[in-house]
């Protein structure tokens, strides 16, 4: 599928243009840098990307794309406490993956440490920044409040000559962590507190991933966002509506340096129902050992999601389809799950597996001479024709599509009953074996030969058809079914006392080991299946071929759908391409 065919671009493009297109159409017409559209995805490599960053991936570079301009990865790597290059690496792939090329347009804030540097000189000179000799608690402490005015440090009026010099020596690493730091001399009695006078530089006496030891002053986030903005020619540098407050400094900066003016724009970060997305929690469960790593399939990671078995295309559609808001909001879960069922419908091969089995024999088939039956590879692809399915004496069906005793609504299998084997005969349950504990063990059917596929009674209604995998040519293998990572639908609601680990659901993991028939031979790490009547399943990456892991990405229910039913809203359905 190309970038053209995203699911649900048509409608798209009849929907009128969302706050950030319009501002764009706005500057392309009255020829703002030249008409030219630039953005960047700016990640802190100091966790893995979460659906929260593929949104903004999508966002930016889906707006680059869109106008014909182009977009930057660059890593915001001015804190060297909390960055690794395993982030870094993480980070690249997760991209790639989501269908991005950056080209050769890869950045990292470090690089423009030196530039940076002098600019900060230049701020000193024109009395626009001075050397502080307050402590980070003595700086807060003095800062006020939003409804009280801050007080200016004693060192505010240090002299030029001064202050490059004890910049000069901070860079230099004649002083300890903390004991001085470089900061804006704007205004301490700013009603926008990010005004008074915020720190430039800190000085950390830490390694950093890419410059090493070259530095011990790193600038802050306010400082160098902008000024990188500035630097690669970014036109529109779009982020989450924390900053809205910060884009007075953002613009102030760059206007005091006279730099090319890259325009801050603000939306809302993404939320969803039942997860949590701030790295700093993500980091706890990964280290509190809550989960399997940040890979583990239950994460909101990007990397969990692919796991899980997540399409790239879902979750661009998902992105697109939530638009772009100016305020806070909290997406439902179930719509991200919505996207990736839609799009594994058409994509996914049918295979048929039993995950709770329970044995059939039938008693009237031959022993020792299994046939095979057409199966349909995808009733969306057509085309892809049939399959073949081995079909024998003794099956495994699902144990929850038998009941002894079957209520009033039951219309599977029940003692005396007939049901549909999909793509194989009707069989009548004729005897029910149980174990030692009273618990059904086994039950004998028979079938009748007249009701296969091409035979007479081949379109014999019966109430139900089930799905099934022959005994004889099962493989058993591992599937791990998932569920929701927390139990309400916002984590971070917690009683006195807790914290959002409270929350978490003991059951979003259940192993079980189950059977699968033909139709997967050779599938690789990655591959998605749909089983008949169950679910969507992807193998594994840790799936070997001795030992066939399966991770459950969604069941076929659709609380997405149903929910656009009950609420009579209308359901754009996309299209999705193959
Ligand atoms: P978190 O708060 O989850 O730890 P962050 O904002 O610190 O994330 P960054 O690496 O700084 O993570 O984010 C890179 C970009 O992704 C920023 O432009 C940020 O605004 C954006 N972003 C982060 N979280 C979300 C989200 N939930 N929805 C949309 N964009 C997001
Ligand atoms: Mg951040």
């Amino acid at each position: 599928m190309t970038r053209n065919d995203l699911p649900g671009k048509e409608e798209k493009d009849v929907r009128s243009l969302n706050f950030i297109e319009q501002i764009i159409t706005e500057d392309i017409r009255t020829g703002k840098a030249g008409g030219r559209v630039h953005t960047r995805f700016p990640p802190e490599p100091n966790g893995y990307l979460h659906i929260g960053h593929a949104k903004s991936i999508c966002l930016n570079y889906g707006l680059a794309e869109k106008y014909n301009g182009l977009y930057n990865l660059r890593f915001d790597d001015t804190n060297p406490l909390t960055e690794e290059v395993e982030y870094v690496e993480s980070i690249k792939e997760d991209v790639r993956w989501l269908g991005y090329d950056w080209e050769d347009r890869l950045y990292y804030a470090s690089d423009y440490f030196e530039i940076l540097y002098e600019w900060a000189g230049k701020l000193i000179k024109k009395e626009k920044a001075y050397v502080c000799d307050l402590n980070a608690a003595q700086i807060s402490e003095q800062r006020g409040t939003p409804t009280r005015p801050g007080i200016e440090s004693p060192y505010r009026n240090r002299t030029i000559d001064e202050n490059l010099d004890l910049f000069r020596r901070m860079r230099n690493g004649e002083f300890r962590d903390g004991q001085r730091v470089l900061r804006a001399k704007i205004d301490m009695a700013s009603p926008n507190m990010h005004m008074r006078d915020p720190v430039m530089y800190r000085i950390i006496h830490v390694a950093h991933h890419r410059t090493g030891h070259d530095w011990c002053i790193y600038p802050t986030y306010d400082y160098a966002h902008g000024q990188s903005d500035s630097i690669e020619g970014i036109t529109h540098s779009i982020c989450t509506l924390e900053f809205e407050v910060h884009r007075p400094l953002y613009e102030w900066f760059i206007r005091e340096l006279d730099i090319f003016p890259s325009r801050q724009i603000e939306f809302a970060r993404l939320n969803l129902s039942y997860t949590v997305m701030s790295k700093r929690k993500l980091l706890q469960l990964v280290k509190e050992g809550h989960v399997n790593g940040w890979d583990d399939p239950r994460m909101p990671t990007i990397s969990g999601l692919r796991r899980r078995g997540y399409t790239p295309e879902s979750i661009r559609y998902f992105s697109d389809r939530i638009g772009v808001a100016k305020r806070n909001n909290v997406i439902d879960v179930a719509l991200l799950e919505h996207s990736v069922r839609e799009d594994l419908n058409v994509k996914a091969t049918r295979v048929m597996a039993v995950l709770n089995p329970l044995k059939v024999v039938i008693t009237n088939y031959p022993a020792g001479e299994p046939e095979e039956v057409d199966a349909v590879i995808n009733p969306e692809q057509p085309e892809l024709g049939k399959r073949k399915v081995p079909f024998s004496r003794e099956i495994f069906i699902e144990k929850d599509d038998f009941m002894e005793d079957p209520p009033r609504k039951f219309f599977r299998l029940a003692p005396g009953r007939e049901v549909r084997l999909k793509y194989a005969y009707i069989i009548k349950c004729e005897k029910v074996l149980k174990d030692e504990n009273g618990k059904v063990a086994e039950l004998h059917c028979t079938y009748d030969p007249a009701t296969r596929s091409g035979m007479p009674e081949a379109n014999r209604k019966v109430k139900s058809t089930i799905h099934w995998v022959s005994a004889q040519h099962a493989r058993e293998v591992e599937v791990r079914l998932f569920d929701r990572l927390f139990l309400n639908p916002d984590p971070e609601e917690i009683e006195e006392g807790k914290d959002f680990k409270s929350n978490l659901n003991p059951d979003s993991l259940k192993i079980v080991r189950g059977f699968i028939s033909s139709g997967m031979e050779g599938a690789r790490p990655l591959d998605k299946f749909q089983f008949e009547r169950t679910g969507y399943f992807c193998v594994d990456t840790e799936s070997t071929s001795r030992n066939m892991i399966l991770n459950r990405t969604v069941t076929l229910r659709d609380a997405w759908t149903r929910y656009e039913k009950t609420n009579n809203t209308k359901s754009t359905r996309p299209k999705t391409g193959k």
